[in-house]
């Protein structure tokens, strides 16, 4: 890529982030004016607002590469507006958990985003969507989106791990399992109680490995259901997801699909979709494959657990 190719385009979330990552965006565009390149900024002012500027820049002729600074709410209405162009996207690990960017390999340093640009090293990257809405990482159903719920209703502005220990914690007291009925490809998998994950990239928060089999290109979404219907139950399954290899479970249904339906005859389950609120259900889930071409480190393997708890603290 070069200066004469055309401009890039910073969509930039001014309220994503704590103040110490608040400059990486700002470094990583001084660099490339400094490479001659011109950079032309958009704050972003409302919900959806990235997604109408991703839409504009990748519609313009002139523009030749779109860069999200933000957190995963700032990606994926970025990567919504980018859905069916070939305009390459690279982001900016900008918010609390940066789960896209952790899962495609990003740390929080200026030099790997020099790298990843001077390499132009791309991969298709699939969304979901849930009725009418993308995502790029995970749909939660049930005890997450009761987390999140609770998380939201209290934000006034940029959040902290720690703003999520308090409705973990009463989320996990008060929570009621109710069933839902889960169809992969038309195919009923699950009906009964439980907490159910579908998504695109393999880890969690804090690096919880839920879909472990999920890989972001391969057209296809993972689903976890976690049968469950205590709070034992619920702190059993943490524990051996942190220590990997639930999916075999025999109280955990995993499967790889294209259409997912998700309903339940109880109208009060909280729903999320990478780490915002969600739509309520019936929730119908599609994948659609290869949607955006985002730049990637080459070589990079997702964040670890260790590593995200030092970036958490930090
Ligand atoms: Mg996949």
């Amino acid at each position: 890529m070069k200066p004469q190719d055309g401009y890039i385009a910073f969509i930039v979330n001014p309220k994503a982030g704590s103040s110490s990552n608040n400059l990486l965006g700002r470094r990583f565009a001084a660099y490339l004016r400094g490479r001659g390149f011109d950079v032309r900024t958009n704050l972003t002012m409302y919900i959806d607002h990235a997604t109408k500027l991703a839409q504009r820049a990748s519609s313009s002729y002139d523009c030749t590469l779109i860069v999200a600074v933000g957190g995963d709410g700032t990606i994926r209405e970025v990567a919504h507006g980018l859905d069916g162009t070939n305009k390459p996207l690279m982001m900016v690990p900008h918010g609390t958990e940066n789960l896209l960017a952790s899962e495609l390999g990003f740390d929080e340093k200026l030099e790997t985003l020099i790298r990843t640009f001077e390499a132009q090293y791309t991969r298709p990257l699939d969304l979901g969507r849930v009725n009418d809405r993308c995502f790029t990482s995970i749909a939660g159903f049930g005890f997450d989106g009761q987390v999140v719920d609770r998380v939201h209703r209290g934000r006034t502005g940029h959040i902290t791990h720690l703003d999520y220990l308090w409705p973990i914690w009463r989320s996990f007291s008060e929570y009621k399992f109710r069933p839902m009925n889960v169809r992969v490809d038309g195919e009923e998998i699950s009906h009964g109680q439980g907490l159910v994950f579908v998504g695109n990239i393999s880890r969690y928060s804090v690096g919880l490995k839920i879909l472990e089999r999920a890989d972001f290109g391969d057209g296809l979404l993972d689903v976890c259901v976690y049968k469950c219907a205590s709070r034992l139950h619920l702190a059993s399954h943490s524990i051996r997801t942190f220590f990997k290899g639930h999916s075999n479970s025999s109280d955990v249904i995993y499967r790889q699909g294209k259409d997912i339906d998700i309903s339940s005859e109880h109208g009060d389950i909280f729903t999320q979709i990478d780490g915002d609120p969600g739509p309520p259900l019936p929730a119908h889930i599609t994948v659609i494959p290869n949607a955006v071409n985002v730049m990637v480190p080459e070589g990079a393997r997702p964040a670890g657990f260790r590593t995200r708890i030092i970036r958490a603290l930090r």
